[in-house]
């Protein structure tokens, strides 16, 4: 069904409009994110929702500068692009280098078909500086935020708009028309954006919660549990070496009983901090994951059994070395450690779990305080 009589004010139909564009950009953004979550393989996810940002922002302005370009309504859609502009800068806060808003402009320019007038290169450098303003008041937290948004918005919003009521000769009463409902759509996507930004948030501190353990703040067995199964056909499929550590801290039942609960709890905090310290040393790809009370687990992507090794020597003297002091107690802890790599008699993730704790036991048994390879 369409109707042949439009008989919605404009206004109306551009609040929609704009407040449409933002749902669509959500539901891609949502959907990508999900796609991108769901894949095996660790991704950076703020670099692709960046692209998606990105991407839907120059679609949409060069898109709609297209449509109009040759007639003399080309000036329609400038408060349109200047919300995207602000939604991209302000909302989604993507940083876009100096020289790539200088090309984006240029092309824009040249879409247009005003690349020769000197207006037009003004025109287009306050465009870019409104990105760069909104961005960094974006990023800043600074005070009265809806303030500085509201009153960034309408100060570039006049000068542009000055321009285009001069170069199109437009009366004053369209120029004031065209600020005011500039305003209010700027106003309500502010709050539109509020409203949706809120629900991901609440998204992103539910996976937070499900794959980081809060006492220690590494990762949990829920993360331990995806990574090793991915780790695990990755190298099997590329012919790929893995390592495993797991270590268990010796006699921890026993800082309990002695110092209490909440001096266990540091230990196990300085424990985690430690260790993560020493992997940092050793590249990105080397985790640590809390995968039970006081027992932890790395895995080392394409590591040998050499490489693994060494770094449960290093985790296992930083430890050795550490004090944690509470309460004017001064607490001494040591790890037992397994470490093994993955052998092509490994079937299943599982088998290969087996053996490291099989070692990290031998450990235990044998006395503790001690390394175990096979
Ligand atoms: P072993 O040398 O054989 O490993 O002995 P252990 O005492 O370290 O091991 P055991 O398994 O007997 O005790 C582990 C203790 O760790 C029991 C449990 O109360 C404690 N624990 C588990 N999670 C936490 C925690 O989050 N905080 C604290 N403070 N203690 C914890
Ligand atoms: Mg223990
Ligand atoms: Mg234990």
């Amino acid at each position: 069904m369409t109707w042949s009589m439009w008989l919605v004010p404009p206004f109306a139909t551009s609040i929609f409009f704009v407040l449409g564009v933002i749902t669509l950009y959500w539901s891609i953004f949502n959907w990508v994110t999900v796609k991108v979550e769901s894949q095996k393989k660790p991704v950076d996810i703020k670099k692709v929702q960046i692209m998606v940002g990105a991407a839907c922002a120059v679609v949409s302005i060069f898109g709609l500068q297209l449509l109009v370009r040759d007639s003399h309504l080309s000036w329609t859609f400038t408060s349109f692009q200047l919300l995207i502009l602000i939604f991209v800068a302000y909302f989604l806060q993507v940083h876009i280098p100096y020289w790539l808003i200088i090309v984006t402009g240029i092309a824009f320019m040249l879409v247009n078909g005003n690349i020769n007038q000197p207006l037009s290169w003004l025109y287009t450098a306050i465009f870019g500086v409104f990105y760069a303003v909104s961005y960094v008041q974006s990023v800043r937290m600074w005070p009265r935020p809806f303030l500085r948004y509201f009153v960034t918005a309408l100060l570039f919003a006049l000068v542009l708009w000055g321009f285009v009521k001069f170069r199109f000769a437009l009366a004053w009463t369209t120029y004031a028309e065209e600020i005011i409902n500039y305003l209010i759509l700027a106003a309500l996507m502010y709050g539109y954006f509020n409203i949706q930004d809120k629900d991901r948030r609440i998204k992103d501190r539910l996976f937070q919660a499900a794959n980081w353990d809060a006492l220690t703040r590494v990762k949990n067995y829920a993360a331990y549990d995806r990574e090793i199964g991915y780790q695990f056909h990755h190298s099997v499929a590329h012919h790929q070496d893995l390592a495993m550590i797991m270590f268990d801290i010796d006699h921890f039942k026993h800082v309990n009983d002695t110092y209490g609960h909440l001096a266990g709890d540091e230990v196990l905090k300085k424990v985690a901090s430690t260790v993560t310290d020493i992997l940092k040393k050793h590249g990105a790809g080397i985790t640590l994951y809390r995968t039970g009370g006081e027992e932890f687990n790395i895995i080392v992507p394409d590591g040998t059994v050499e490489e693994a090794q060494v770094i449960a020597q290093e985790v296992f003297d930083a430890v050795a070395d550490t004090e944690v002091t509470y309460n004017e107690a001064t607490i001494h802890v040591t790890l037992s450690i397994g470490v093994s790599t993955l052998t092509v008699k490994d079937r299943n993730p599982l088998d290969f779990y087996k053996r490291v704790d099989a070692n990290l036991y031998h450990s235990k048994k044998n006395g503790r305080m001690q390394i175990t390879v096979s």
